[in-house]
């Protein structure tokens, strides 16, 4: 391999989200400069890459069996249906919905191969008929791609007879979940609307 170790390192550090190339080489550096920290961060990775998979129940991404929310018995028969685990961290932390989730990771883009086999959506069928889900919240991105996605669910679970809402038009258009600020996202998950 070639390339300084700083070098090798910011360059694996920039493949992030939201990290450019002058904080990549800050952070390795800062990692070359402490042996500890980049032990410890190393054990952690590696122990991550190697046990973590989705949650046969929700899909979110979890070192145990299920994950910790499918696991909890209090929480309701609602489901929320979002792109990704860091989408479902969002909404948990507004501690307004009590349900369990369906984490699609992704949106449907058919000229990239995406379909609703890759999303999971026969899966979140099942589980919304086998659970008699209450309500089912589509909490997706206000992207071209998040309306597609948000109107192909709400179609295809149609014939289950559950109601489906999706977040209030307070996100912004182009506005993504992951990204919107806490009380943004609480208007938006309390005004929600019947699809
Ligand atoms: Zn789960």
């Amino acid at each position: 391999m070639t390339g300084s170790p700083v070098d090798r390192l910011a360059d694996a550090l920039a493949k992030l989200p939201g990290i450019g190339r002058k904080t990549a080489l800050r952070l390795a550096f800062s990692l070359v400069d402490d042996g500890r920290l980049s032990e410890e961060l190393a054990a952690v990775l590696s122990e991550t890459a190697r046990n973590v998979h989705e949650c046969p129940l929700c899909r979110n991404l979890t070192l145990d069996p299920v994950c910790e929310v499918c696991g909890n018995g209090s929480r309701s028969r609602s489901i929320c249906v979002v792109h990704t685990s860091a989408d479902m961290r969002s909404i948990e932390d507004t501690g307004l919905f009590r349900g369990t989730y369906f984490v699609l990771h992704g949106s449907l883009a058919p000229l990239d191969g995406v379909g609703p086999a890759e999303l999971g959506i026969p899966a979140l069928l099942e589980r919304v008929a086998g659970v008699q889900a209450q309500e089912v919240i589509l909490a997706l991105d206000s992207t071209t791609e998040g309306e597609a996605t948000c109107a192909y669910i709400a179609r295809a679970l149609e014939s289950l007879g559950v109601p489906v809402t999706r977040l209030a038009r307070g996100l912004p258009p182009g506005a993504l979940v992951e990204y919107a600020d806490a009380l943004t996202l609480s208007q938006a998950l309390k005004g929600r609307s019947r699809v």
